[in-house]
């Protein structure tokens, strides 16, 4: 995954892993079709473009405004999905064994924990805060897109949207945590009401990986 050409990587879990909460049908469409599409599309966008063969992924979306026009939006559109499609699938996790020391992910905790739970109580008022906030942003990104937990420079945190494909790297923000709102996310399960999804997405929000872009960020 360094630069092209792109692969599609793995799910780290099962397709139906994620069950009762995101439908196993849905993540089979949402990571070989929707994310294999973007990837597919970044390649054949840079397929004539050799100088920009060797970009990371990270550089075609933080310096797209150097590229040519002909390449601009669709490495804008379709980077920005490769990139936001994988940080979403990696920071779900299965919620078999949370909370059971001896399953074998039971060190996965249901909740923030550490340095991003006293963070989160810093700048939400708390957890019930944040998952408050996070959610009505989720409910009212207009279209599609995404709702984010991201770190600000100064090293608090935010809450923010953004639309179709478009990340918070653009806007100097280091994600910690992504929901795709984008309707295929959860049409098939859901149907219409977005909210349901997201208060279904709660109980697999892998906040151990969360947690570890948090420290990250901090070292920086
Ligand atoms: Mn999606």
């Amino acid at each position: 995954m360094r630069h092209y050409p792109f692969e599609l990587p793995p799910l780290p879990y099962a397709y139906g892993a994620l069950e009762p909460y995101i439908d196993t049908l849905t993540m089979e469409l949402h990571h070989d079709r929707h994310l294999k599409t973007y990837v597919d599309n970044l390649n054949a966008a840079l397929k004539g473009f050799p100088e920009y063969q060797s970009w990371s992924l990270e550089r075609l979306i933080t310096q797209a405004g150097w590229l040519p026009d002909a390449l601009r939006t669709p490495v804008k559109n379709n980077a920005g999905g490769v990139y936001n499609h994988i940080f979403f699938f990696n920071g779900m996790s299965p919620p078999a064994g949370r909370g059971d020391p001896d399953a074998p992910r039971g060190d996965k905790s249901a909740m923030p924990a550490g340095t991003l739970l006293t963070a989160l109580e810093r700048d939400f008022s708390g957890v019930e805060g944040f998952i408050k906030a996070f959610s009505a942003a989720a409910a009212g990104v207009f279209g599609s897109g995404y709702a984010w937990l991201a770190v600000m420079p100064e090293g608090k945190l935010t809450i923010l949207k953004t639309a179709n494909q478009d990340t918070p790297l653009t806007r100097n923000l280091c994600p910690l945590v992504c929901i795709d709102v984008w309707e295929h996310a959860y049409y098939l399960k859901h149907y219409n009401k977005r909210p349901d999804y997201i208060q279904d997405w709660l109980h697999i929000v892998d906040w151990d990986r969360a947690a570890g872009y948090f420290s990250d960020a901090q070292a920086l």
